[in-house]
């Protein structure tokens, strides 16, 4: 299990990535707003908690 993303919402300012603990967040190339290694993820909600958009969130 991992957070996902609401595209639509998501403005791309790559704040989620600087307070992952655990770097399940990335910007890979400057189209992609934001990319999510699922495997990484700890379901530690810090991303959430940080994103100004409320793009993301747990799929539960
Ligand atoms: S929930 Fe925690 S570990 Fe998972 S992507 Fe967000 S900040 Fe990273
Ligand atoms: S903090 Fe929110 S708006 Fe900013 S890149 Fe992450 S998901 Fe997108």
């Amino acid at each position: 299990m991992a957070v996902i993303v609401e595209e639509e919402k998501c403005g791309g300012c790559g704040s989620c990535i600087d307070v992952c603990p655990a770097q399940a967040l990335e910007k890979p190339k400057p189209k992609i707003k934001i990319e999510i290694i699922v495997d990484r993820c700890l379901e530690c909600g810090e991303c959430i908690s940080e994103c100004p958009n409320d793009a993301l969130r747990f799929p539960f």
